[in-house]
């Protein structure tokens, strides 16, 4: 990816639409979850996340982003073995299917960007565990994202949950700061030392996304050339939530609902209000 370089502080006004933009990408990766079915090609959860970003006057981010060619779609959609950048398609999902969404906007001139994962129907106790497992790892690197932490407190603390489950991060793609671009400095590894790295600042927005594979780490891109697959061919998922450092703390902008905080509420139960 290509890193602006230079960490940008964001003033509170840019952080109000930065909150609208990680709104409506919240209700963007809703209307993908409501219409994720099995037999529904992943071409149509596209549509339903497109259409959504239309309403509200947001251009897809990640439609022609720069790549190996533009980047095709307004989503990425990873099934089972396929951790991110899946283009959609006419693969139609299964029962049983692990689906990644990602999504990013821009709206007023700013990016948010966010992931989910969802089981389809049944789900083996290992699939709903590395769902779990990688959702708790995001919340837990969320807890450090406060002022004066480093970096690094937040990737060891992603990196400590994932492997505690015996899981394991991903090594080539990492979360990164996210503004008027989509990927800013710093970049921020799903692994690493606590106490090293950037010292996290009031103002900073950052895109936080454990992207967490239950088998080996090494991972390989299929020939669509985009898509990025686990090696092994094992199950892997992926959340990801775009955050601001405040004085008060983490506050994230692509939730769903305004008043989320780091209570028990903050649970991604409610982002995904809707979810079968
Ligand atoms: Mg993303
Ligand atoms: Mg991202």
């Amino acid at each position: 990816m290509n890193l602006r370089r230079g960490i940008e502080l964001k003033s509170n006004s840019e952080l109000a639409i930065m909150r609208e933009a990680g709104k409506i990408n919240a209700l963007a990766l809703l209307a993908a979850v409501s219409v994720a079915d099995a037999g529904v090609p992943t071409a149509d959860i596209d549509a339903a996340a497109a259409e959504v970003l239309h309403k509200h006057g947001a251009k897809p981010a990640f439609l022609g982003y720069p790549g190996p060619y533009p980047y095709p779609a307004v989503t990425n959609i990873s099934i089972n073995d396929e951790l991110v950048h899946g283009i959609p398609g006419k693969r139609r999902i299964k029962q049983g299917d692990l689906v990644s969404i990602d999504c990013g906007n821009v709206f007023e001139g700013f990016v948010a960007d966010s992931a989910l994962t969802i089981g389809i129907g049944e789900i083996s106790t290992e699939a709903q565990k590395l769902m779990d497992v990688t959702l708790d790892s995001l919340f837990a690197g969320i807890e450090k994202m406060v002022p004066e932490n480093k970096s690094g407190d937040v990737s060891s603390a992603i990196q400590t949950m994932v492997e505690k489950h015996g899981f394991n991060v991903v090594r080539e793609y990492t979360g990164h700061g996210v503004g008027r671009h989509m990927h800013e400095d710093p970049q921020i590894p799903n692994y690493g030392v606590a106490g090293k790295g950037v010292h996290l600042r009031v103002g900073m927005t950052i895109a936080l996304e454990p992207m967490v594979l239950s088998g080996n780490p090494e991972t390989k891109i299929k020939d669509d050339q985009w898509t990025v697959a686990s090696m092994d061919g094992k199950l892997t998922a992926h959340y990801e939530h775009s955050i601001a450092i405040t004085p008060e703390g983490p506050k994230v902008l692509t939730a769903l609902d305004h008043n989320l905080d780091l209570g028990s509420t903050f649970r991604y139960n409610n982002y995904f209000a809707g979810k079968r």
